[in-house]
């Protein structure tokens, strides 16, 4: 777990500032950015905003979705911040995940201080219910002073050092004691480019580097009329701004439910599918447990390093005195390889798609320095075993069959899991049974049914169970059928 209360007094200190004479690259971008009169700051534009950790192999960029209007609201005295998305889906899905969506879709997403949340989408009356989103309380705090503005009064409130080459300035401090901040400022006193580190359970210490360009003048203002910000390398927020407003008013209260919100704590359960075959929920992305002749084969270790520790603890719990021998990954997508680390510091040997093999292997490697997990500290060397159209697991007498979806755009090498004796399939993403049999899928979903549909018919697989990583339930083929022969199709 992450610790976020280093990040607590820091929008409070940046009201003080401590410039030295050396520090002239700073001293140019305050004066040019208004910093000192600059209290809370409104920036609107439209572009795209890609869904990170989504793409359709791994690697590949991130799945672009257009975004017709996005509004910030900064206030930097009180370390607040409001953004509001509008974001649209044209006629046909990106290749690739995300949660599927038709039409528009209205995001809201806010922190202050230690606090992170969302609004939810639809009409936002006053009695809308914020959803805490504590996770996201780094990511959203270091873009709030990774904007041109914020950067400056953090780079000034922070003792930042800076370092001139080039005729351009290179400024670097840490925030909250271990996000570090690196930015460069031309001569202009323009911030052209910010960067920072977050945490992220697979990649680790992930790069978030922000691009400012086309400064213009906003009513008074310098300011950028683009940012494009990557995440691990690929495109996640492309921005032109078309307005910037100085000290809008900006009053960010933290709701009521979002300060007392404790997390839940990690529970696995299971439920016995067959002899020696366990199905583990009990949180939003399910394993399956499956018993050999010596050791256990684990299929998804999803969500994070807290996740999969238990995942892979019931497991051992369920099938006591054996190994886990082989950890299967469903496909690279982050939510479900959240805990691949846990995996690969278990000393299980990871099964995945051959598409995979160069990612897990930084992936093992990677530093780990902003929340260092166990992996971190046991070093262990990736055991690998990579699958192509089709592999197999078997100790002589259980067969686990491991089969790539064809035809699938949610990504490139999701593998589904089939027991032939016992005839269970497991399968991630792509058919989630509604909560109540019956009810239609959304749109966007039924094309994904209607490709494990076609997967299953083309390899002659007889399965009875269907056991999906989503949802409540298994379910069967004649349930799959019915979504997938749905109308809305198109
Ligand atoms: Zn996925």
């Amino acid at each position: 777990m992450r610790s976020y209360i280093a990040l607590a007094a820091f929008g409070l200190v940046v009201t003080t500032s401590s410039l030295s004479a050396q520090q002239n690259a700073l001293q140019t971008a305050a004066t040019a950015l208004r910093v000192s009169q600059i209290k809370t700051l409104q920036m609107t534009g439209s572009g795209a905003n890609f869904s990170v950790g989504q793409n359709y192999t791994s690697t590949e960029a991130w799945p672009r979705v257009t975004v017709k209007s996005f509004t910030t609201l900064a206030n930097y005295d009180t370390g607040s911040m409001r953004v509001e998305l509008v974001r649209e889906m044209g006629a046909t899905m990106p290749k690739g995940g995300g949660a599927p969506f038709f039409g528009e879709q209205r995001q809201i997403m806010l922190v202050s201080g230690n606090y992170a949340w969302n609004m939810p989408a639809g009409p936002q009356g006053a009695n809308a219910m914020a959803q805490p989103a504590p996770d996201a309380v780094p990511e959203r705090m270091l873009g709030l002073w990774a904007s041109p503005v914020g950067f400056v009064k953090a780079a000034m409130a922070n003792n930042a050092t800076t370092k001139v080459a080039g005729g351009k300035t290179t400024v670097a401090f840490t925030v909250g004691g271990k996000y570090k901040m690196e930015g460069t400022i031309n001569a202009q006193g323009q911030v052209e480019k910010v960067r920072t580190w977050i945490d992220q359970s697979i990649v680790g210490d992930m790069l978030v580097e922000t691009t400012y360009s086309g400064y213009k003048d906003f009513g008074g203002l310098m300011h950028p009329s683009r940012m494009v910000q990557t995440q691990d390398g690929y495109p996640a927020l492309d921005i032109t701004f078309s307005g910037v407003m100085i000290n809008p008013p900006v009053d960010i209260q933290v709701p009521q439910n979002v300060r007392a919100f404790q997390p839940p704590p990690v529970r696995v359960e299971s439920q016995k599918l067959a002899d020696g075959v366990y199905y583990l929920t009990g949180g939003t992305h399910h394993s399956l447990a499956i018993e050999m002749a010596d050791h256990i084969v684990v299929v998804d270790t999803p969500n994070n390093e807290a996740r999969a520790e238990a995942v892979l603890a019931k497991a051992k719990e369920l099938i006591p005195n054996k190994p886990i021998r082989f950890v299967v990954t469903s496909h690279h997508h982050w939510d479900h390889l959240g805990g691949i680390r846990s995996a690969i510091n278990e000393g299980a040997t990871i099964v995945t798609h051959q598409s995979n093999k160069a990612f897990l292997e930084r992936v093992a490697k990677t530093p780990h320095t902003i929340a260092p997990d166990h992996l971190a500290s046991s070093k262990k060397p990736l055991k690998i075993q990579t699958v192509g159209d089709d592999g197999r697991l078997t100790d002589g007498k259980r067969v686990i069959e491991l089969h790539r979806l064809q035809g699938y755009d949610h990504t490139g090498d999701m593998l589904i899991v089939y027991l032939p004796a016992e005839k269970i399939l497991g399968e991630p993403d792509a058919f989630t049974p509604p909560a109540q049999a019956g009810t239609a899928l959304i749109p966007p979903a039924v094309p994904s049914a209607k490709a494990l549909n076609d997967n299953i018919k083309r390899l002659k697989l007889d399965v009875q169970t269907i056991a999906p990583f989503h949802g409540n339930r298994t379910t069967t083929v004649a349930e799959l059928e019915k979504a997938a022969a749905s109308p809305a199709t198109n």
